[in-house]
């Protein structure tokens, strides 16, 4: 059903084709406050994406009524992409998705009423959004300026966002007084943080939802406005929002009630960051008649998975209780546990799998979910992939985006859009170099502080007749005539790179072949966009394009998962100090180790059919090893929920995941393949055989490529070569 339905999806039949009566509850229900509070995998997302078609399609609401907000980006982009498939030919990809359509998360939502209202907060429209690096690199700066340890800056930029996440602004807590020691620290960077990206006129992630309900708050008739543009609003996953978040919502929605949640209280994983399960009760006191509607069936996992996932979350104290059936009962698939001796075992053993179970030919590679706690996990697994020549992608950022010469041309664009982004232009001064040397850079940095204005104006007032000031000249003027001259982002990035000779520069430099290949990439993906739409999209999102597509094995944080899910699902490191985490038992007034055990929980509920928990007995951690202890919530897994391998080598016995690949048929002596073998043809690329037939001039060989589905051919005129 919620396949690719044909045609227009006007028709009523169709949008309900294939959904319980209790979804088709939910998806049609139209004036009011509405909350699905179930388990996962039963539909809440899907139903979310159906309403926004319902809405749109059978009630005739303008795309732009509809607000959808999600927590992270990957949540929208699935929601886009089901109502692709939903809806057949008329949303056709992520970009078709214009700026008329308000599927998004909370902070590009935000970023976008911003653009239209960020004067009314002294900010100019060309405000920068800063990613996390930015965010970091000025925290860092600032650190050092205090003469405060380094080190902190992770903590106190946590710190800071969940003020932010609280609606605590710096005046606000400087105002509160009182602290001592980190606390006082806290404060003075706070401070001197937001000043500093006010006077770039720029603002991180967490600047977008405060500001915005600042906004809300202090004009009247700004809010006014916004409630009329938006007559529906849905939020996936309401459980992990924080304050700022629900005072979006609560704000907006007020006025109307029409405000229509999905949430699920054993999914809540955001606390360490602010986020509130109790949102969902103060849902219900805010909002009057609320519609409760329960699922109770679960479509993704199976019966097995679901009941290991249901033993691990039974003992989490005071939650809702809810029923939920599987309903994939074909597949009867225990999850399995393995522990390596160390870190490598564990990862060696993930790649190994994987590699089985894609020579099989039942999975391809973007059916692999790889989830740990912590990036310190990802080195081995990335290692044991690679030796295993298996295509991975991580998720956290797009690896082009990770480049430093794409880093350059992305500050390039940044200064264009907004001259005053320091951090930016600090970024590409000397890059190439225009003789500034690191002491004239440090004084004008500092005169600018001193002065209250932004290094572009500082570098402006240098009066000097010495050459670098005369290219630094130049470059300023540049980067104002772009801005004036070009809209495009791939546009802006091709000149500016072009006119200030970074192109020439680059060249010259080590590996430019694949450097400007790089910054070529870029540009493709740029190009057609307008210069903020791009940045935000970077700043926000980044992913891109080329990554989405391909087919790879995914890994990603359990936090980066929440709301997907994949056929096979590995979740990795599941040791005491990994999972829960070492600092859990302190945060949240001793309620971390239940949030880790949810964490757990939302790991094993992304498996559609094959789930294996891994960990290892003994871990390097930087430069120590230590060893370590099964994580203690596979105390609630019992043998009957969950098999036990003890070596990657003896794991044949243990299960039927284990059993070697299906034996190929007799065929004839001369028949040179086997099933599960990896083939290259010459036209269609990389293939699995699937099957064998015949013999001598007769045989047929049939193999799945990736690229163009199952072909049978025969093994005389394919001209198959084994890889
Ligand atoms: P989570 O809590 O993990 O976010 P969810 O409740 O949002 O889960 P979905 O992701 O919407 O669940 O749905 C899980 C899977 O079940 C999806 O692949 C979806 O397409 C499928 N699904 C949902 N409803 C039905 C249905 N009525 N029939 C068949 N498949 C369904
Ligand atoms: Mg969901």
């Amino acid at each position: 059903m919620h396949k690719k339905v044909e045609g227009t999806y006007g028709l009523k039949q169709k949008m309900l084709e294939g959904h319980n009566k209790k979804q088709i509850e939910a998806l049609t229900h139209l004036n009011g406050p509405a909350m699905i509070l179930s388990g996962p995998g039963s539909g809440k997302t899907e139903v979310v994406a159906c309403r926004y078609l319902y809405l749109v399609r059978s009630k005739k609401m303008r795309p732009e009524e509809v607000l959808v907000l999600t927590l992270g980006p990957r949540a929208a982009f699935e929601i886009k992409n089901r109502i692709c498939a939903l809806s057949g030919s008329d949303y056709s990809g992520d970009n078709d998705f214009g700026s008329s359509v308000n599927i998004d998360t909370f902070q590009t939502i935000c970023c976008r009423i911003l653009r239209e209202e960020a004067q009314k907060l002294g900010f100019g429209r060309n405000f920068i959004v800063y990613g996390e690096e930015d965010r970091f690199g000025l925290i860092r700066s600032i650190l050092k300026e205090f003469k405060i340890h380094e080190a902190l800056f992770r903590g106190i930029a946590s710190r800071i966002s969940n003020l932010k996440a609280e609606m605590i602004g710096h005046e606000e807590f400087l105002g509160k007084g009182g602290g001592f020691g980190f606390e006082e620290k806290l404060a003075k960077v706070y401070m001197r943080y937001q000043t500093e990206l006010r006077k770039n006129n720029c603002l991180d992630h967490d600047d977008l939802v405060m500001y915005t309900v600042n906004l809300f708050q202090e004009h009247k008739s700004i809010l006014s406005k916004w409630q009329n543009r938006v007559s529906q609003i849905m939020v996936d996953d309401f459980q992990d929002i924080n304050p700022a978040q629900y005072s979006f919502v609560r704000l907006l929605g007020k006025e109307s009630g029409n405000v229509f949640i999905t949430a699920d209280d054993d999914q809540g994983i955001f606390g360490f960051k602010g986020s509130k399960v109790e949102h969902i009760s103060r849902f219900k006191e805010d909002f009057n008649n609320i519609s409760v509607i329960h699922f109770e069936q679960s479509y993704r996992c199976t019966p097995c998975i679901l009941n290991a996932a249901g033993a691990v979350i039974e003992g989490s104290p005071g939650r809702y209780k809810k029923k939920l059936k599987s309903e994939r009962k074909s597949i009867k698939r225990k999850p399995q546990y393995f522990c390596g001796g160390t870190e490598a075992d564990e990862a060696s053993y993930i790649a190994q799998t994987v590699r089985e179970l894609f020579l099989r030919g039942s999975y391809a590679y973007k059916d692999f979910g790889l989830l740990y706690r912590m990036s310190a996990q990802l080195r081995p697994i990335e290692k044991a992939l690679r030796d295993e020549g298996i295509p991975y992608y991580v998720h956290a950022v797009c690896p082009l985006y990770l480049k430093s010469e794409v880093k350059d041309a992305i500050a390039y664009a940044k200064v264009v859009m907004n001259p005053n982004d320091s951090l930016s232009l600090g970024r590409i001064i000397n890059s190439p170099s225009r003789g500034i040397g690191e002491t004239t850079l440090t004084k004008t940095i500092d005169n600018a502080r001193k002065d209250g204005v932004s290094l572009f104006e500082a570098f402006r007032k240098t009066s000097s007749s010495k050459k670098s000031q005369s290219k630094v000249k130049k470059l300023l003027d540049l980067i104002i005539r772009t801005g004036k001259s070009y809209n495009d982002a791939g546009k802006v990035i091709d000149v500016m790179l072009n006119k200030t000779g970074y192109m020439k520069w680059l060249s010259e430099e080590k590996e430019p072949d694949v450097r400007i290949k790089n910054i070529n990439r870029l540009i493709e993906e740029a190009s057609g966009r307008n210069l903020y739409e791009f940045l935000d999209h970077v700043s926000l999102f980044c992913e891109c394009n080329e990554v989405k597509n391909a087919d790879a094995v995914s890994l990603m944080t359990v936090y980066e998962a929440q709301g997907l899910e994949f056929p096979v699902v590995y979740m990795a490191g599941l040791e005491e100090g990994l999972l829960p985490h070492s600092h859990a038992p302190e945060q949240d007034n001793g309620k971390g180790i239940e949030e880790e055990r949810r964490l757990l929980y939302v790991g094993m509920t992304r498996a559609k059919d094959v789930l294996y928990l891994t960990g290892a007995a003994k871990r390097r951690f930087y430069t120590r090893v230590q060893m370590q202890k099964p994580s203690r919530f596979l105390q609630d897994l019992s043998e009957d929920l969950c098999c036990t391998v003890k070596h990657a080598s003896s794991a044949n016995g243990s299960a039927d995941l284990h059993t070697p690949p299906k034996q190929e048929k007799k065929t004839g002596d001369q028949m040179p393949f086997s099933v599960g073998v990896r083939v290259k043809h010459i036209t269609w690329g990389n293939g699995v055989v699937r099957d064998l037939a015949g013999q001598g001039d007769s045989a047929k060989v049939t193999v799945n490529f990736p690229s163009v589905g199952v072909k049978c051919l025969s093994l005389k005129f394919a001209n198959l070569e084994v890889i």
